[in-house]
């Protein structure tokens, strides 16, 4: 024998029905149609020309990176979605974004940037650093710094497969910075099949790429200085 279908009170019909309005107001704004972002910078997806961000079940779209869109990005990142201007559907511009009227695009996430980290990011200063060859011991090569970096290179990170360069070839990889001593050092590991070349070396900083990074600086690079060849 069936069990009859229990009839829902109009009471509790409603609530069920409205447990979801998000969604089904969404559903009647058109289909979402998420696209990639023109551009992604640190994460952070940029807007091209034709582009908007809209957030799941939302019933707006947005043109810059609002207050909205930048909660919705810290709190529920994927719920943030780009699309085509053209396939916003019934859905209406934020007023928030009417009051950020910066262009979209590429300033959007500049903006964001400034917003959570205060300080915009000049260069770091002495961004070379030069080095000479103390030594080379089981593919291990010793470069030292002069003394006046030592600070510096407590400051500086070195980020998973940072490349030695010998005349544009990747060569190495820089394995730490070693400030203990007054001389502080770079070690780098040789290629197996690299050749070793004696000369003048130099360090390359930056800002490290993750936001999470603990030190401020970070090494781009290690670059062996050629000599200069005359042309024939
Ligand atoms: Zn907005």
């Amino acid at each position: 024998m069936p069990i009859p279908k229990r009839q829902l009170s109009p009471l509790i019909r409603k609530y069920v029905n409205g447990r979801r309005p998000a969604q089904a107001e969404t559903r009647g704004l058109g289909e979402l149609k998420p696209v990639e972002p023109a551009a992604r910078r640190k994460g952070v997806p940029v807007l091209g020309d034709d582009q908007v961000y809209v957030i799941k079940y939302g019933t707006v779209y947005h043109t810059v990176w609002c207050p909205v869109v930048a909660d919705s990005w810290d709190h529920a990142p994927r719920r943030l979605l780009v699309t085509l201007l053209a396939a916003v559907g019934e859905r209406t511009r934020c007023a928030e974004c009417n009051r950020h009227p910066k262009a979209a695009g590429a300033s959007a996430a500049q903006e964001y940037h400034q917003q959570t980290r205060p300080t915009p990011e000049p260069p770091p200063p002495d961004a070379v650093v030069p080095l000479k060859v103390i030594g080379l011991a089981h593919g291990i090569l010793f470069l030292a710094a002069g003394q006046e970096y030592r600070e510096r290179f407590k400051e500086t990170a070195v980020e998973p497969a940072t490349p030695l360069w010998v005349d544009g070839r990747r060569d190495g990889m820089v394995v730490r910075l070693d400030s203990a001593s007054d001389e502080p050092l770079v070690l780098v590991q040789l290629d197996p099949r690299a050749t070793f070349r004696n000369g003048p070396y130099q360090v390359r900083l930056r800002h490290p790429l993750r936001r999470s990074a603990t030190k401020p600086y970070a090494v781009e690079s290690v670059e062996s200085v050629g000599p200069v060849e005359p042309a024939p």
